[in-house]
């Protein structure tokens, strides 16, 4: 009897922390209905994107990717990929052939990006990238060969055709000077040509989303929509070309960048975004922008998590009302630390350390409560994630005039990978928001650059036929 006691005793021990921290977050709790108009107000955005006079004014650019041919199986050789803008950049060598049916054999290496590299001028950045590539040549022994690349480049771009790019904004961590307005491929062209000992073609340059949806595309015909949940978030889907106004021509389909993370950049979410997100974004490399990333992606939530934690403190709400000096400090707290505080078995004791290392002294009423803020900053990011993803689904199901819809949608980036319960919730929310729609979430095993790879080798098979 002392026994069940004490477990009731410590059960409600528990209750109180968790309502205490529920009732101090509670604007970053979303209900449904929140998320059922968070994903209308995405649907309107969508539109304006996509019009001719409206695009000028939208904040989220819908943009062409002029990505239309998915990979047929006739396509064959040898690829060179190079991926700038996640969490790693890296350079590959894909072979494409076709023994029955077409399968392909990858070959990477991964290069550090300094923040003198990709903080410096523009010039040092695709210096930099030119020159890793030419090492991983020379360690593939690919150096003798003429091999054409695709560039998948995590940033949004403005494309008139599949080989160039300009870059609208830099965003996440990624600041060089003078890149903004110009055309990345070309400059690329440029660092390559230096290297008199490689030769290299630069075909196409994609957005991670789209080689991501070319990566599962490959694996299941039926994927059309890319999502990266990582540093940075983002999305494309394939849309009807007669509602793409930017792009001339009303047959087939395009691929379009929504580069979702700007939504809320004109106030369209401010209701929503709390002292906390304010502050973040008010110290962050690009304020203002990418407001709607900076509530969901890897880059920020760590960040989110100390801000409110700081707060609390100060308040008298956890840690006795002691602040460290580590919690006032910025970026202290990062994703890896989240993700760890919120493992399913050992995430209290995880809690406990992490928080010790900052010079903290919690309680065990401490840990569960910051458990319990990591749950809710996590949680409030799918739920978004969620209710736009939504809206593409019913755009594409409304699109192809269906009751229901079955899709694929291609996933990658280091949250949903990482995080232990990101997967299961981002799932279960998005089928209760759109009931009429059947997902299949599959996972992007090689990463985007595959799908970049796969799009240089269709754009080749269609040059050689152009040729002909
Ligand atoms: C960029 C997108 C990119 C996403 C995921 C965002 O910050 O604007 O182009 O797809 O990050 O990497
Ligand atoms: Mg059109």
């Amino acid at each position: 009897f002392a026994v069940h006691l004490l477990a009731f005793h410590f059960a409600k021990l528990k209750e109180d922390q968790i309502k205490k921290v529920d009732r101090y977050l509670y604007h970053m709790r979303l209900s449904d209905d929140v998320l059922l108009d968070v994903m209308a107000r995405f649907q309107a955005e969508m539109v304006k994107g996509l019009g001719r006079d409206t695009n000028p004014t939208a904040t989220v650019k819908m943009l062409p990717s002029f990505v239309r041919s998915l990979p047929d199986g006739s396509e064959k050789g040898d690829f060179l990929a190079v991926d700038l803008g996640g969490s790693q950049f890296r350079a590959l060598e894909v072979k494409v052939f076709n023994d029955g049916r077409q399968s392909s054999q990858l070959e990477s290496k991964f290069y550090p990006t300094p923040k003198e590299v990709i903080q410096g001028s523009g010039a040092e950045l695709f210096s930099y990238v030119a020159d890793c590539l030419s090492d991983f040549m020379e360690s593939r022994n690919l150096k003798h060969k003429k091999l054409p690349l695709g560039f998948t480049f995590s940033f949004p771009c403005k494309q008139t055709e599949l080989e160039e790019g300009v870059l609208l904004s830099w965003t996440k961590h990624f600041k060089a000077r003078g890149v903004q307005g110009t055309d990345v491929a070309s400059s690329l062209r440029k660092a390559l040509q230096k290297h008199k000992d490689i030769d290299v073609d630069v075909l196409a340059m994609v957005n991670d989303t789209v080689g991501t949806m070319m990566t599962c595309g490959y694996d299941d015909p039926r994927c059309e929509v890319g999502l990266i949940i990582g540093t940075g978030t983002n999305a494309c889907y394939m849309e009807e070309m007669r509602h793409i106004d930017l792009v001339e021509g009303d047959e087939g389909r395009m691929c379009i960048n929504t580069e979702w993370g700007a939504f809320g950049d004109d106030g369209a979410l401010d209701d929503l975004r709390t002292e906390f997100d304010r502050e973040l974004d008010l110290g962050s490399l690009n304020p203002g922008k990418q407001l709607f990333e900076k509530m969901i992606s890897s880059l920020y939530l760590g960040e989110l998590v100390r801000l409110i934690l700081l707060k609390m403190t100060k308040e008298g709400l956890l840690f006795n009302g002691k602040v460290s000096a580590a919690l006032l400090t910025k970026g202290k707290i990062e994703m890896k630390h989240v993700s760890a505080m919120e493992k399913y078995k050992e995430g209290l004791s995880n809690t406990k350390e992490i928080l010790t290392e900052l010079n903290l002294f919690p309680s065990e009423d401490d840990c569960i409560a910051v458990q319990h803020v990591c749950t809710i900053v996590s949680f409030r990011s799918a739920n978004l994630c969620a209710a736009a993803l939504a809206a593409i689904l019913t755009r594409l199901r409304e699109n192809k005039k269906l009751l229901r819809l079955r899709t694929t949608v291609g996933i990658d980036g280091g949250l949903y990978k990482t995080h232990p319960q990101y997967p299961k919730r981002l799932h279960k929310v998005v089928r209760r928001l759109v009931p009429n729609c059947d997902v299949r979430f599959l996972l992007s095993q090689s990463g985007s650059a595959k799908g970049a790879a796969m799009v240089t080798a269709v754009a080749y098979r269609l040059a050689a036929q152009r040729k002909q």
